[in-house]
C-alpha cells in the first residue's frame, strides 16, 4: 500500500458518502495524509464535517469552484495551517440538468458555460493555487476525474462530454506548465458508478448494465477501485506519471462491439 504519512492533501467534492472525491479522501487519510477538505455551500457543510470526523484533524473549508475568492482562501488556509500541499484531487463538476435532457444540438450558451466554468475551469483555477504550496514542499500531485463521453458519444452526456474534453485537455497543459516544478498532472477516466451526480444523467442505469454485459471483467467497478487508483497517482508510485488519463472501467474502453 502507498503510505502518504506526513503528506497534505486537499479533496475537493465531496457532497456526501457516495462521492467519488470521498472514498479518495477515505482512502488517503488511511494511507496517513493529513486533509483539507471543501464543501460547497452551507447546505453541505454538516454533511461534509460529519463524515470527516473519522478522519485525523481534517481542515474543512467552504469553496465554491466557481468563486476566486473562496479559492484564494482555501490556499491561504492551507498554507496557514499546513504550510504547503502535497497533493490535490479535483472531484467537482456539474451541468445544469436541462442541458442533460434536451438533444444536445439545443446546449444552450449559459448551459455551456456553467459546465465548462465548474468542471474545467476549476482544475486550472485550482492547480493554479496550488502550485506554489506545492513548490515549497519540492512538488506535488495533481488528480482529477473524468469519463469516457470526452472522446465518444454517450447519451445524455451532451455538455458534460465536451466539459470532460476540456478538462483531460487542461490536464495536459497543466502537466507541462507545472512539470518543471515537478508537479504532475493525471485524470482517472472512471466507469459508470451510482453518485448524486450519475443520477441526474438520464439513462444512467443503462450504462451500468452496458458495462457489466461488453467490459472484459463483466462487471461494474466501484469507488475503491478509483480511490486506490487515485492514491497511487496522488503519492510517490506515480512519481513517473504525468499528463495521463487513466482509465479505470473495467476495460469496457478497449471493446470494439
Ligand atoms: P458527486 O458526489 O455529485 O460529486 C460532484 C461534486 O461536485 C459534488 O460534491 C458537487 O457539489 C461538486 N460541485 C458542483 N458544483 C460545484 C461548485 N460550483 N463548486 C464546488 N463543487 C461543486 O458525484 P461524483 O460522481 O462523485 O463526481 C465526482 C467526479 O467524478 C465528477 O468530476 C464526475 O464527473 C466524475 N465521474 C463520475 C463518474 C460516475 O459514474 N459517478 C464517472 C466518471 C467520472 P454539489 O452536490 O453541491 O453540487
Amino acid at each position: 500500500m502507498t503510505d502518504l504519512t506526513g503528506r497534505f492533501g486537499l479533496i475537493v467534492g465531496v457532497a456526501n458518502k457516495r462521492s467519488l472525491a470521498w472514498a479518495i479522501a477515505q482512502a488517503a487519510g488511511r494511507a496517513g495524509a493529513r486533509l483539507a477538505i471543501t464543501y460547497q455551500g452551507e447546505r453541505l457543510e454538516e454533511n461534509v464535517r460529519e463524515l470527516s470526523a473519522s478522519l485525523d484533524a481534517p481542515l474543512i473549508l467552504p469553496c465554491d469552484v466557481t468563486d476566486d475568492a473562496q479559492v484564494a482562501d482555501v490556499f491561504a488556509a492551507i498554507g496557514r495551517e499546513f504550510g504547503g500541499l502535497d497533493f490535490v484531487l479535483h472531484g467537482a463538476a456539474f451541468a445544469p440538468r436541462a442541458e442533460l435532457d434536451h438533444p444536445f444540438v439545443d446546449t444552450t450558451r449559459d448551459g455551456f458555460r456553467t459546465a465548462l466554468d465548474i468542471s474545467a475551469y476549476s482544475l486550472i483555477a485550482l492547480a493554479r493555487g496550488a502550485a506554489p504550496l506545492m513548490a515549497a514542499r519540492g512538488g506535488g500531485s495533481i488528480v482529477t476525474l473524468t469519463y469516457l463521453g470526452s472522446t465518444r458519444v454517450v447519451p445524455n452526456y451532451n455538455v458534460m462530454g465536451v466539459a470532460k474534453a476540456a478538462l483531460e485537455a487542461s490536464v495536459r497543459y497543466l502537466a507541462s506548465d507545472l512539470g518543471p516544478r515537478n508537479i504532475r498532472v493525471n485524470a482517472i477516466s472512471a466507469g459508470p458508478i451510482t453518485t448524486l451526480a450519475a443520477k441526474g444523467i438520464s439513462g444512467f442505469t443503462g450504462f451500468l448494465q452496458a458495462y457489466r454485459e461488453r467490459a472484459p471483467l463483466k462487471r461494474n467497478i466501484d469507488a475503491s477501485e478509483v480511490a486506490d487508483t487515485a492514491v497511487f497517482l496522488l503519492g510517490p508510485a506515480g512519481r513517473g506519471i504525468t499528463g495521463e488519463v487513466l482509465i479505470v472501467d473495467a476495460g469496457y474502453h478497449v471493446m470494439g462491439v
